[in-house]
């Protein structure tokens, strides 16, 4: 069995306790790997070495930054398929999927690659004459990035990349569950050629060393996705401290099939938005707000194609849905079965795991005659269950979309263009699809949500450098005397 070591100051250590903890591939239950556990020392090294780093990574020139993630994504599209079978077995989700993934964050390291050559700031005319005015982008100073399990190397590579090209140094803490794609990211960006401290890895429990990482007076930033619940923590410590922080969170993604939709495709849609990544996406389709004219016939043709999916090991290239990710998922998703069912939801399909697959299996399930203040339609459950809502009418599909604490994504299906703008208008999310489900972010456009799904940052596209840049102005008057904004003027 094959142990794996923290990374502070350019070097694999072992923690200070020699502490480990587990790695389990949640299709089989095995054991995949040991790993070193962190410890607050840990922490606090890996963040002088990060600062002591800082200097000399900010004081390259982003070009030259940029020529190492060059490597690195160069690297990680000669091991593309290697990762990908890493990940199914870590994670669980198929290899299609983990494919993508993969692939998601070589376009990333590309993408934040080429900024190296932008990291535009703005010019704009003085209000006084023989003045000029500027902006110029500083990186923040030591960054802490804390990252979940559902995309074990697109999400680091989301907030790494960005925050490199910037000029930051890093702290990074993955989830506990997927720790393996990380090291083999830091081993293929050291390999890439970044120097010593620049990035830091550190292992474990969220609850002390992602603790730890939040409360270093030294990191002046923090970039966390996750759920809820962590990230209201975090925002409140944190800003103890005035530290910036970015946080992704949860959602309860809805689709709106309306009457005059294209019904195939809609299915299509629906089954790909709710049971890809086995329900585990942040923006999984977990409701479906469908027309009460074509209710019945959609019904049916979803629970009939739903019937059809294949649970399995991801690594078997015919299977469509893979595990969820740990035993206390599977726990939660029974639970909220379990509630469903109390609350007068018809479980229409699934609703228990799947035996006998050894490992944590849970059939795809559907609710049907859900109502919108049920919990099971307003709560994120984040494994494969989809609940089924009634709609008379657009306005109404949006009331009950917008219903609940979330905004990440949304999406509607229909061939009426003015029903599509007004969702465009109306949707309360940081994401609208058009007749497309509510995953399938491209990693050059804004990606993020509005109430609590987040505080109003964006990652990925040009909103990543915002994410990991502080804005000087700059004034430079050459005029040679003294010149008063806003009063030499009026
Ligand atoms: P989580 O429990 O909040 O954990 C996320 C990360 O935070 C993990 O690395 C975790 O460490 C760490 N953590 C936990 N408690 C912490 C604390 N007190 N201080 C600092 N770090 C802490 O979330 P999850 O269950 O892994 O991920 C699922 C959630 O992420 C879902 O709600 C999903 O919607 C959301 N998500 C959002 C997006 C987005 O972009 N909006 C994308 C993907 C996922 P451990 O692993 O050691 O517990």
């Amino acid at each position: 069995m094959q142990e794996y070591k923290l990374f502070i100051n350019g070097e694999w250590v072992d923690s200070e306790t020699g502490e480990m903890f587990q790695d389990v591939n949640p299709a089989t239950l095995e054991t995949i790997a040991h790993l070193q556990k962190a410890s607050a020392g840990d922490v606090q090294s890996a963040v002088d070495s990060a600062e002591e780093a800082f200097d000399s990574w900010s004081g390259t020139p982003a070009p030259l930054r940029a020529k190492i993630l060059f490597r690195a994504a160069r690297m990680l599209e000669e091991r593309k398929e290697e990762l990908s079978r890493l990940m199914t077995q870590e994670m669980g989700k198929i290899l299609k999927e983990a494919r993508g993934d993969v692939q998601e964050a070589i376009d990333m390291t590309y993408y934040a690659a080429g900024e190296g050559r932008r990291l535009l700031g703005e010019t704009t005319p003085s209000e006084l004459p023989n003045k000029f005015c500027l902006t110029v982008r500083r990186p923040i100073g030591v960054v802490g990035l804390i990252t979940p399990w559902n995309f074990p190397l697109a999400i680091p590579a989301w907030k790494i990349m960005p925050a490199l090209i910037s000029g930051n140094t890093i702290v990074f803490k993955p989830a506990s569950d997927t720790p393996l794609l990380s090291i083999e990211l830091v081993k293929i960006l050291t390999e890439a050629g970044l120097p010593k401290g620049v990035l830091n890895l550190v292992m474990g429990e969220g609850s002390t060393v992602g603790s730890e990482i939040v409360h270093n007076k030294s990191i002046r930033a923090i970039s966390f996705t996750g759920s809820v619940e962590t990230g209201k923590w975090i925002l409140g410590e944190a800003g103890k401290d005035m530290k910036r922080v970015s946080l992704e969170l949860g959602g309860k993604n809805p689709i709106i099939v309306m009457d005059d939709a294209d019904m195939e495709l809609a299915i299509d849609g629906v089954l790909w938005g709710a049971f890809g990544t086995t329900g585990q996406r942040c923006t999984a389709a977990s409701r479906v707000i469908v027309h009460e004219k074509i209710l019945p016939a959609f019904q049916k043709k979803l629970i009939d194609r739903t019937k059809k999916l294949k649970l399995g090991n991801g690594l078997d290239e015919n299977t469509d849905m893979g595990p969820v990710i740990n035993n206390s998922q599977l726990q939660k998703v029974s639970k909220y079965v379990e509630i469903g069912k109390e609350e007068g939801a018809k479980l229409a399909l699934g609703g228990k795991p799947a035996q006998p697959l050894p490992g944590y299996f849970f059939l795809p399930t559907i609710f049907t005659d859900v109502s919108s203040d049920m919990r099971i339609a307003r709560e994120e459950i984040f494994g494969p269950v989809l609940s089924i809502i009634s709609t008379g009418s657009l306005d109404e599909a949006i009331d009950i979309a917008n219903s609940v604490v979330y905004g990440l994504s949304s999406s509607i299906y229909t061939e009426n263009i003015k029903n599509a703008f007004k969702a465009i208008e109306k949707l309360d999310s940081g994401i609208t699809y058009i007749n497309a489900p509510t995953i399938g972010a491209e990693i050059h456009l804004p990606f993020g949500g509005v109430k609590a799904t987040g505080n109003g940052t964006r990652e990925a596209g040009t909103t990543s450098i915002d994410e990991f840049t502080e804005i000087k102005t700059v004034y430079f008057d050459y005029s040679g005397r003294l010149q008063k904004a806003q009063i030499d003027v009026e």
